[in-house]
């Protein structure tokens, strides 16, 4: 995928946005300078997921978890500007072997809980159209067999983590990364361009469903935001 293209599609849903222009380079920098990612309001109401997710998690998982990835991403920002080539999410993503612990845990986090709101919605279609299914169908042979296997991939996740649908080199394939980790890193073990994510940290799911994370995830398919998913398929 092109850089430029890249950028411009993730622009376009919402993800990740710098508050400064697209692309800032390092040089222009300094330890001054105002670096500031933001989280993207979120598109509905704390209650609107409901029941599949409870407004109080809703709410906590929103203002404090993944607030507090944005906030610990823009101060280590400060810290380490002179790492980056320039000052995009993904830039930052791309690299980040080479920066810090602190930067690979809230830079994933913000990037992965940015993404996360905005492909949700209380209207779910339920299920994926046009090119998306088509080739949901062609890699896993039906969207139900797509589901198991993201099920399964989601479940299995040990500890705290995410699962993914992700647009490889090799086409469409379901990965799973631990923490904030995400397939946009150079250490990931399955690199690509999310389509979808899944947050199965227990604070998206606890005070509703407790241990039962199969549960959560069974839920979780109704409340998809499948336009979303497909417009980040199509402008890959
Ligand atoms: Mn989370």
């Amino acid at each position: 995928m092109k850089r430029r293209k890249f950028i411009a599609d993730t622009a376009k849903v919402g993800v990740g946005l710098a508050i400064l222009p697209t692309l800032l380079q390092a040089k222009e920098l300094n330890e001054n300078s105002k670096i500031d990612f933001i989280q993207q309001p979120l598109p509905y109401s704390y209650n609107a997921l409901e029941p599949y997710i409870d407004a109080a998690t809703m709410e906590i998982h929103y203002t404090k978890h993944a607030a507090g990835y944005t906030k610990n991403l823009n101060d280590a920002l400060k810290e380490e500007y002179k790492k980056a080539d320039a000052i995009t999410i993904e830039n930052i993503l791309e690299n980040i072997s080479q920066y810090s612990t602190k930067m690979r845990n809230n830079a994933g986090g913000h990037y992965n809980h940015e993404l996360f709101w905005q492909i949700l919605t209380p209207t779910s279609s339920k299920k994926p159209s046009g090119a998306l299914a088509k080739a949901i169908e062609t890699s896993f042979g039906s969207f139900e067999n797509f589901k198991t296997q993201f099920n399964d991939t989601a479940l299995k996740r040990f500890g705290s983590g995410w699962a993914w649908l992700i647009v490889s080199n090799d086409g469409l394939k379901i990965t799973s990364t631990p923490n904030q980790d995400n397939p946009l890193m150079n250490i990931a073990e399955t690199k690509g361009f999310p389509l979808l994510g899944l947050d199965v940290w227990e604070h998206a799911y606890y005070l509703k469903y407790q241990n039962k994370r199969a549960e959560y995830i069974n839920n979780w398919w109704n409340i998809i935001n499948w336009n979303v998913v497909e417009k980040r398929f199509d402008n890959r």
